[in-house]
């Protein structure tokens, strides 16, 4: 704990943590040491982590990187993090991320940007000292596990959030089964797509971590009465026999050669280890970016209608309610996080509802369906990359078009529509020196085999 708590100060220029919490981190650190004195040891005794900042802290400060939070503090907290310390992790601080987890890049955060530990390389093997994104929107924890400042952090996954990053920054990500965590105490963004996941620095890691943030929860109806497999026990078992599926539709055009060749070299590597490819076709996928996007807006447009400066965080008074609901919302929200609130309130409005919101619902059922044949004819994971390119610029997609920004998630959302296990594990690295992802998909709850297959890639 002492050891993270000192990289941590000499790394605040990374921006990775919105706070933090060195004496509760000393005192978690001391009763560790006394329950393992005492022969007591949790599955995560004395770890040090670190907790995306819309995961809600009792007694810490809890602001979802938005102004509208303000210096909320919230009176309770999630199930995930009392899961984490009742095995006996260690909370280090609370991690920037992008505005209510809307983002690829970190860059919407209120707390301004992160940035990536990594650098690229010139082509004459030079460093180019240009920031780059750590991705997003849980970019603070990407950074963080990257730079050695936690030994692992909490992630929301909505549309990619966990695996994007995690593959910019070459560290494990994996976004669980819709249901396999509790969504209870962390802030909503799309609530039939959020679930909670771990990052860290090795497949095995990321086993052992999501083991304590699973368990089903009565406060949230959504989390799934399942046991919780052993994951760690899955990581080295062999993959002999098992069918991997390679969709033709994630072969998107203008992707960079270096990102198609990692694809084939993940492909090799699974087969030398006994797996079998096979060729398969998920032919709706090309509808799920647009789809998300309406999807993903409504949820949110309704979700945000609480903070009205009336409940908790920010208040601007005005001359009546209104006028004061007004005022906070236009003060407290970001350019984003309004885009996406008009947007969902736009596709949810009579008129316009059965054209897009309903459509998209459709869409979302077709892109189920493609994954539910797949794994019905024998296949047990897909394979795909995790990005279309390796970390940018911090800026260089930022300014124009949003689309532009959208399209980071065109390998991730599909998992999210279909509610399905994604998993994203460092590969290799580019030209430029930088990290790459390859994505492994799985069936409802079989998390296990994606770690089985990831240590092979690892
Ligand atoms: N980048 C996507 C978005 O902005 C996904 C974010 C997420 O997974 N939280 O919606």
């Amino acid at each position: 704990t002492e050891a993270y708590l000192a990289a941590m100060a000499a790394a605040r220029p990374l921006n990775a943590y919105v706070l933090e919490t060195p004496e509760r981190a000393r005192l978690m650190a001391a009763a560790s040491d006394a329950r393992r004195a005492s022969g007591e040891v949790g599955a995560l005794e004395g770890i040090p982590l670190g907790v995306k900042d819309l995961y809600c802290t009792e007694g810490v400060r809890t602001t979802a990187c938005s102004r509208i939070l303000d210096d909320f503090t919230p009176p309770y907290e999630s199930t995930v993090t009392t899961n984490l310390w009742a095995d006996g992790a260690v909370m280090l601080g609370k991690l920037n991320c992008d505005e209510f987890a809307m983002g690829s890049s970190n860059e919407t955060s209120a707390f301004g940007d992160v940035i990536n530990p990594w650098r690229r390389k010139r082509p004459d093997g030079s460093i180019d000292p240009t920031p780059l994104v750590p991705g997003g929107s849980s970019g603070g924890s990407s950074a963080a596990v990257a730079a050695h400042l936690a030994a692992g952090a909490t992630g929301t996954d909505t549309g990619g959030s966990i695996r994007q990053p995690a593959a910019f920054t070459g560290t494990v990500g994996i976004k669980p089964t819709y249901g396999r965590c509790s969504r209870w105490g962390i802030v909503a963004f799309a609530s039939s797509l959020d679930q909670a996941g771990p990052f860290a620095r090795t497949v095995r890691d990321a086993a052992i971590l999501l083991k304590s943030f699973a368990s089903v929860d009565p406060k949230d109806t959504t989390s799934v009465d399942l046991p919780v497999p052993d994951y760690e026990s899955a990581v080295g078992r062999s993959i002999r026999g098992k069918v991997i599926g390679i969709p033709k539709e994630y072969r998107v055009d203008g992707m960079p050669e270096e990102i198609e060749a990692l694809w084939r070299q993940g492909i090799d590597w699974l087969k030398a280890a006994g797996a079998e490819i096979r060729e398969i076709s998920l032919p709706h996928t090309k509808y799920a970016l647009p789809a998300y996007y309406i999807v993903a807006p409504a949820e949110a447009s309704s979700n945000l209608a609480r903070y009205d400066g009336i409940r908790y965080g920010l208040r601007v008074t005005g001359d009546d309610i209104t006028d004061t609901y007004e005022r906070t919302r236009a003060a407290g929200f970001g350019s984003e996080v309004r885009r996406r609130i008009m947007i969902g309130t736009y596709v949810l409005s009579a008129g316009y509802y059965d054209a897009y919101y309903v459509r998209a619902q459709k869409v979302r059922t077709l892109i189920k369906r493609d994954f539910d044949i797949a794994f019905a004819a024998g296949v047990d994971a897909v394979l795909t990359p995790a990005t279309p390119s390796s970390a940018f610029g911090i800026g260089e997609k930022s300014g124009g078009d949003p689309v532009e920004m959208y399209l980071n998630d065109i390998f991730t959302v599909t998992v999210n529509m279909a509610g399905l296990p994604g998993m994203s594990v460092p590969a290799g690295l580019d030209a430029k020196g930088l990290p790459l992802g390859l994505q492994l998909i799985g069936r409802p709850f079989d998390e296990e085999t994606l770690f089985q297959v990831a240590e092979v890639i690892e």
